[in-house]
């Protein structure tokens, strides 16, 4: 099943135990709009699209991903999950996504620049501070939104910062947005143990996916006296039962090699680390990492999202039935878009806020998330899953807002 049909599926179970009609989902089973480009760089056609999922809330928000994978399916799904994303997290927002098909990893600094250029001019009609509002997302970062940021305004002809997020600082970035995915991350982790691992002062821990969303969580998680006994990359993973050392780790990776190259441990596959014996696994890598094929072989009893989608929908029924406790992604790892809030708000009101009152502020939306979500699965008595009461409440603010514009009654 393609991904988008399988968060059909989950839509509808969602809907179903809230008792919410087939006619009010109606609004939430296509995306409001998809635009699609060829981006011709260095005689290359590359695919790539915008997608926006649901406005109701307020403008399009979400990364761009430059991935040799990258697919309409992949791109819609990114979007609709924003959108839960950013209702679920009280912001002003809609969701949506985007996406460029092509290996970064082979391409040159100049081409990466020539491409983030092009996507700009192909897509500048549809984004704007009030429209859509692109942010990182996978082998995407500051620089390229600089880019995107410094096109946009060509054409536009003024100035417009809050366009994006995730710039760098000089352009009107914040500097909490680097570690912001993991520090929301780290605080639900936080919460998680405290209501589902009680007792657990040092948890061992595998982190799939050392990038920019898994290496600060393993980071902080360290910091705290928990054990990172593994950690991978797209090229393969470490293992050390004893606990690696993360900081060598991390310095390790920032030199550019391969986590499964670290001498700290003994090299396993992505596919080995997922099924280790710890008490927590954190996603942090891409898609449709536990299907129904690995779902049944999983150890952790607990497993937090900050990828999005890591785990299919057959897989989420297994793990349900097995009481695995799932930390869904757009809980999880709404930091990150939280904070891109933070920087959109900044960069239009032209304030400048504290940063201590912004860490406190991002703090008291992620455990105010995680308790509703945990109220939510109490009030049905623990019989479903934390995602299924992360998608009602979701999807209850989004039909709200649709209700006030009158598209439903
Ligand atoms: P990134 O590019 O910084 O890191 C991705 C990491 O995953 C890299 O280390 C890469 O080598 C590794 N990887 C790729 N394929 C893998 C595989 N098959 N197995 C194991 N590792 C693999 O990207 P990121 O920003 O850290 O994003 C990771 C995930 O977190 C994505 O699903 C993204 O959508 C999600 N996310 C990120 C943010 C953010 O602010 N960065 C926010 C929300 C969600």
């Amino acid at each position: 099943m393609s991904i988008v049909l399988e968060n059909l599926e989950r839509l509808k179970e969602a809907a179903k135990l809230e008792n919410i009609s087939d006619e009010h989902m109606k609004v939430l089973q296509n995306p409001v709009q998809v635009s699609y480009a060829e981006l011709s760089v260095n005689g290359k056609q590359l695919p790539a699209w915008r997608i926006i999922y649901n406005r109701a809330l307020g403008p399009g928000k979400g990364g761009i991903r430059f991935h040799p994978e990258v697919s309409e399916d992949e791109v819609q799904s990114l979007a609709f999950w924003m959108s839960l994303k950013n209702s679920l997290a009280d912001i002003p927002y809609g969701g949506a996504k985007g996406g460029v098909k092509f290996n970064p990893k082979e391409s040159s600094p100049e081409e990466i620049e020539e491409i983030s250029r092009a996507y700009a001019r192909a897509f500048a009609d549809k984004l704007g501070q009030d429209k859509d509002v692109p942010a990182p997302d996978v082998y995407t970062n500051g620089q390229i939104m600089a880019y995107i940021l410094d096109e946009f305004e060509k054409i536009q002809g003024h100035h417009e910062p809050g366009m994006i997020t995730g710039k760098p600082i000089e352009l009107g970035g914040i500097a909490l947005r680097g570690d912001s995915t993991a520090q929301g991350g780290y605080l639900v982790t936080k919460e998680m143990m405290k209501k589902f691992l009680i007792g657990k002062d040092s948890a061992k821990i595998a982190v799939q996916g050392y990038g920019n969303a898994g290496l600060f969580m393993a980071e902080k998680l360290a910091a705290d006296g928990h054990l990172i006994v593994a950690a991978s990359d797209s090229k393969g993973g470490v293992y050390n039962d004893q606990g690696l050392d993360v900081k060598a780790l991390s310095a390790w990776k920032h030199s550019g090699n391969s986590v499964n190259d670290f001498p700290g441990g003994t090299k396993v596959s992505n596919a080995e680390l997922l099924e280790l014996p710890v008490n927590i696994l954190v996603l942090a890598a891409l898609e449709n990492q536990i299907t129904a094929e690995n779902a049944e072989r999983i150890m952790a009893p607990c497993i937090v999202e900050l990828a999005n989608g890591p785990i299919n929908l057959e897989a989420d029924r297994i793990l349900a039935n097995r009481k695995t406790i799932v930390v869904p992604d757009i809980l999880a790892n709404s930091g990150g878009v939280i904070v891109s809030y933070f920087e959109w708000a900044q960069n239009r009101t032209g304030q400048i806020l504290d940063e201590e009152y912004l860490r406190d502020l991002l703090d008291k939306k992620m455990k105010s998330g995680w308790q509703r979500v945990v109220e939510k699965f109490e009030e049905k008595n623990g019989e479903i899953t934390l995602r299924q009461a992360a998608y009602i409440l979701a999807i209850k603010r989004i039909l709200a807002a649709e209700k006030y514009r009158g598209r439903i009654k």
